[in-house]
């Protein structure tokens, strides 16, 4: 469990774009937060950014209130999924699942225990034996899902993971991930430009446009009091 802090936060790549622009943001222990907006907004890499793996040009990270922008990516204790989910195909989802507590050295009983309970919160129990290529793409995307939070980082980033999946598919997802949160309740930032996943699943919202952030509220607010034409044409609301 974790509170992440982005204090002023900027990212200019070596080609000389600004790509993020002082976002100020505290996501809260155990909340949900959603950050939105059009392509190429900034939203990849102000995930990246709190995941390590892109440096912070200016501004500062602070989880629990210990800064992270020189923290490499493994001490910080963050599981990150991204859109393009890669499993290991000659394990099966079980040995996937375990393999992030093999790695930390984790008794076997406990991995045992861990990566049981992790499947049945995801609804994979029926399914730790097979291996991905027998899996659909939703099931897949879960077990990624369940390999990235079955050792309890302190948060927990996911870069559009559903963008892959058809919309049947992507409801049963948001069905699972509310699930999710609703047993783990991890700190997770949610990158999506998916309105009914932004409205559904966040606790908050973050609405950027070209790196900065436009309105930062809870779905319902955004919905009644967009800041702005921007956030009210994103959000769908008239304006
Ligand atoms: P989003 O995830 O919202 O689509 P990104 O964070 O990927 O947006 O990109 C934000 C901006 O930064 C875009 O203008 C993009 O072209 C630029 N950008 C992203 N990655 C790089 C990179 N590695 N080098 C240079 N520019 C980049
Ligand atoms: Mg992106």
């Amino acid at each position: 469990m974790a509170e992440i802090v982005l204090d002023a936060v900027s990212k200019r790549y070596p080609d000389g774009a600004l790509a993020v622009s002082e976002v100020n943001l505290t996501v809260d222990d155990g909340e949900f937060v959603i950050l939105v907006g059009p392509s190429g907004c900034g939203k990849s890499t102000t995930l990246n950014m709190v995941a390590g793996l892109e440096d912070i040009t200016s501004g500062e990270l602070r989880i629990d209130g210990t800064r992270m922008n020189e923290r490499a990516p493994k001490d910080r204790d963050i599981a990150m999924v991204f859109q393009s989910y890669a499993l290991y195909p000659h394990m099966t989802v079980r040995e996937n699942m375990a393999f992030p507590l093999r790695l930390a050295k984790v008794d076997d009983k406990v991995v045992r225990t861990k990566v049981e309970e992790t499947a049945e919160v995801l609804d994979l129990v029926e399914h730790l034996d097979r291996r991905p290529a027998n899996l659909s793409g939703g099931q897949r995307q879960r077990v990624a899902m369940g390999r990235a939070i079955v050792r309890s980082p302190k948060a927990f980033l996911m870069d559009e993971p559903l963008s892959n999946l058809d919309a049947k598919l992507r409801g049963q997802m948001r069905t699972a991930l509310s699930r999710l949160q609703n047993r783990l309740a991890t700190t997770t930032l949610y990158v999506t430009h998916d309105q009914t996943e932004a409205m559904t699943l966040g606790d908050r919202i973050v609405v950027l446009q070209a790196g900065i952030v436009q309105q930062i509220g809870a779905p319902q607010e955004l919905y009644d009091q967009p800041a702005n034409l921007f956030v009210a044409g994103f959000i769908g609301s008239p304006a």
